[in-house]
């Protein structure tokens, strides 16, 4: 019974549970000094295994993620100035560029659109004007907010 030792498989299930075994393994192992000696160090390792405390962390997991939480709302936040500043500058350009060019404003006006609406006073169109450009400018405010907070939707950090 020398020859043919059982595989190391064979041998770790008799030393975790003998009562599943063939009984030719268990025969063999029970005289077979190899075999013996074998599962004698497999039983020492399960043991050993089983001494090891279980994985856990021994530090305050949320203690440490719950700020990383609130950075990364800040940072949301934070993130929509750059759309209010971009806004702010494209009101603050055009409201300089109609200050400067307003003669030529006022003549690209007369040329191509006072023609139409020539039964409307100067006040009653530039008034519509203003409400067109105010219409745009919010538009634009929300495409831009909207793009952002889909940016950040993305953004998992
Ligand atoms: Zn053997």
């Amino acid at each position: 019974m020398i020859h043919n030792h059982p595989a190391d498989a064979d041998i770790q299930q008799f030393v975790l549970d003998n009562t599943v075994c063939e009984k030719h393994i268990t025969a063999h192992i029970d005289s077979c000094e190899q075999c013996m000696a074998k599962a004698e160090n497999y039983k020492l390792l399960f043991s050993e295994i089983e001494k090891q405390p279980k994985p856990v962390f021994d530090f305050d997991v949320s203690a440490l993620v719950l700020p990383q939480l609130t950075v990364t709302e800040q940072a949301r936040t934070r993130n929509y100035f750059p759309a209010y500043i971009l806004s702010c500058c494209f009101l603050g350009v055009i409201g300089i560029a109609g200050y400067f060019y307003k003669v030529e404003l006022n003549n690209f006006f007369k040329k191509y659109f006072l023609h139409i609406s020539s039964g409307l006073s100067k006040t009653v169109l530039y008034m519509l004007l203003s409400a067109a450009l105010l219409i745009l400018i919010f538009q634009s405010i929300e495409m831009i907010k909207k793009y952002q907070r889909k940016i950040d939707d993305l953004n998992f950090y």
